[in-house]
């Protein structure tokens, strides 16, 4: 491709719009534009970068048994009646009529339509197991979509769908795909995290968010410095010492503490530290009211409690509730004689000894407060948010906290859609049985986003050889100039017909421009030719990823650029696939 014809128009101020390096670099190099918010016009170069991830995908997929399909986007309601996910999926969905009134949705995910392809398809165990998937758009009303590709509202996802008639058949699957993202983020060039993530109430089943680490992640996770776990904070768990007990227990006791609501007051007040307090947070949804309690120094996991719970999603309670079921305002809530809501209490808060804690009356606390003693809890679990600098549940390390982009997930779904849907098959003694689902989804124009995230510099974009749009780009000094124009466009032809990906910078540009818009879009090796080269028919080869430059004879250029491509799309590969 000659530069003068692309579609690349590179920006060097940096868009106002843009906040993290890898939108400012994916305007700036020209990758793509935005139509609305959340939504963006891919460019050419762009495309290209998201053609190879999705044949990576394809590949990896296809190796663990995927069979491609395409399913639509839009979707009847009546599907997702089925499913009682028309209205549960909230204000997410996109909602449409047709002529006639009949309501559609835009796919935001495909559990409905696929389920209802295989209960039709699927008879026999015979049939089974079965991985369909699918690359293609996604439809979410997302609140804040923001980052560019990262959170968009139209998105490009792989989700692969799997059918099996037992949970042996669903597990050996599940890691299948595990493997396989492995190896698709590693093709990438992605540094990604495996880690434990919170399935949701559906309760039972497993799930792994593939997390790939950048400080820009909106993601929060902790791994162990010593083992393999690592989990979103949302689920993770961690061991924490308990203090020393005493066996002293001293009575309960309340103190006057006139305008002290925060733990922080409180301890300056009493003297005493965060870890001697019981922090009673009360949540609710339109069911019920739970007070959750926590160590002063600790925080409560909103997700952990609403799972202890069996709900999906709990609230902080407002200023009303409180008084009605606290008697007091904000500020003053305590386990001791609290009535009307279902107290939840962390494990830790249980070894505690002559604690304090609010005491449901205005400007009062308590002291001297004994768990098991003055209260006790309906329930007693991990509602704790881990911390970086806890120990590890194996024991033997400390968890250290890290940011991430979720670029995938995997998932046990068990029977929730085939119950849902009524998707059967029939086993050797011809009796019906529910499917057993897996579902496994990769962002794919996330997965771009991140990889920019994680590969630049200042200059621009630094793209892994596998996903890089054009792999060389060769700069001729001035174009103009016969000798090198002649020289050059040989080269270019060289390059193109020994099958590498290569782009001509024809333009009548000064050379900084082309040398600034060549870093900036990222092309992994640059051919410089010019007058002094050109002298000894040398031209300079410079990496992009190392900043290495060696010159190197014309006629070797060729060889020398294919080889370099070949070993860097190797070296990407995981040790499994090299050679293949
Ligand atoms: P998130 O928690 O980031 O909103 P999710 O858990 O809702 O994502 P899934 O339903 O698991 O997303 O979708 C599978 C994959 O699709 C995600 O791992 C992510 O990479 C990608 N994805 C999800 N939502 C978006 C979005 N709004 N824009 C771009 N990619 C997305
Ligand atoms: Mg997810």
């Amino acid at each position: 491709m000659r530069m003068s014809m692309l579609l690349a128009p590179t920006l060097r101020e940096v868009p106002a719009e843009a906040e993290i390096a890898s939108h400012k670099l994916m305007l700036r190099a020209g990758l793509m534009r935005k139509a609305a918010a959340g939504i963006y016009t891919y460019l050419p170069l762009g495309y290209r970068t998201l053609q190879k991830i999705e044949a990576i995908i394809r590949e990896e997929m296809n190796a663990a048994d995927g069979q491609e399909v395409l399913l639509p986007i839009l979707q009847p309601a009546e599907l997702w009646h089925e499913s009682n996910r028309w209205d549960d999926y909230g204000e997410e969905m996109f909602k449409l009529k047709d002529r006639n009134g009949r309501q559609f949705c835009l796919g935001p995910t495909h559990e409905e339509i696929i389920t209802a392809l295989v209960r039709t398809e699927i008879r026999s165990y015979r049939q089974l197991p079965l991985l369909l998937y699918q690359i293609q758009n996604k439809y979410r009303d997302e609140i804040r979509p923001r980052f560019g590709i990262m959170r968009g509202r139209e998105f490009i996802m792989k989700d692969l769908y799997s059918f099996d008639r037992d949970a042996q058949g669903l597990d050996k699957n599940y890691w299948k795909m595990y493997h396989a993202y492995e190896r698709v983020f590693a093709r990438c060039g992605l540094k990604t995290r495996p880690v434990e993530a919170d399935p949701g109430a559906i309760g039972g089943n497993m799930t792994h968010e593939f997390m790939a680490l950048a400080e820009a992640g909106e993601a929060e996770i902790v791994y162990c410095s010593h083992c393999d776990y690592a989990a979103n904070v949302e689920k993770a768990q961690s061991v924490i010492s308990s203090g020393k007990k005493t066996g002293v227990l001293e009575g309960l006791a309340k103190v006057s503490t006139p305008n002290i609501r925060t733990v922080e007051e409180l301890g300056e007040f009493l003297g005493r530290p965060a870890s001697d307090m019981i922090k009673t947070m009360l949540y609710h949804n339109s069911d019920m009211v739970v007070a959750a309690l926590v160590r002063g120094d600790h925080a409560v996991n909103d997700i952990k409690l609403a799972r202890a719970v069996g709900v999906m999603e709990l609230e902080l309670a407002d200023q009303a509730t409180i008084e009605e079921v606290t008697g007091a305002p904000m500020g003053f809530a305590g386990p001791v004689g609290l009535k009307g809501c279902r107290i939840i209490a962390d494990p830790t808060v249980m070894e505690m000894e002559n604690a304090i804690s609010g005491g449901n009356a205005v400007d009062v606390h308590m002291t001297g407060v004994n768990p098991g003693r003055d209260f006790k809890p309906d329930l007693v679990i991990d509602i704790r948010t881990a911390q970086p600098g806890d120990s590890c549940p194996c024991g033997q390390g400390t968890l250290i906290g890290a940011r991430g982009i979720e670029v995938g997930q995997v998932f046990k779904l068990g029977t929730k859609y085939s119950q849902a849907l009524g998707a059967t098959f029939l086993d050797e003694a011809g009796e019906e049985n529910l499917l057993i689902m897996g579902c496994y989804g990769i962002g794919v124009t996330r997965t771009m986003a991140a990889v920019v995230e994680q590969c630049h510099d200042d200059d621009g974009i630094i793209w892994p050889m596998s996903l890089a749009p054009y792999h060389v780009i060769v700069v001729p000094i001035n174009y103009r100039d016969e000798s090198q124009k002649a020289v050059v466009d040989a080269l270019y032809e060289d390059l193109t017909m020994a099958g590498i990906e290569v782009v001509l910078d024809d333009r009548n540009e000064r050379p900084g421009v082309k040398f600034k818009d060549a870093d900036l879009i990222g092309f992994p090796i640059r051919i410089t030719v010019g007058p002094r080269t050109l002298e000894n028919k040398e031209a300079e080869v410079r990496l992009r990823s190392t900043g290495e430059e060696y010159v190197i004879p014309l006629s070797e250029v060729v060889t020398n650029a294919k080889e370099r491509i070949r070993r860097a799309i190797e070296a990407e590969l995981p040790d499994s696939r090299r050679g293949r």
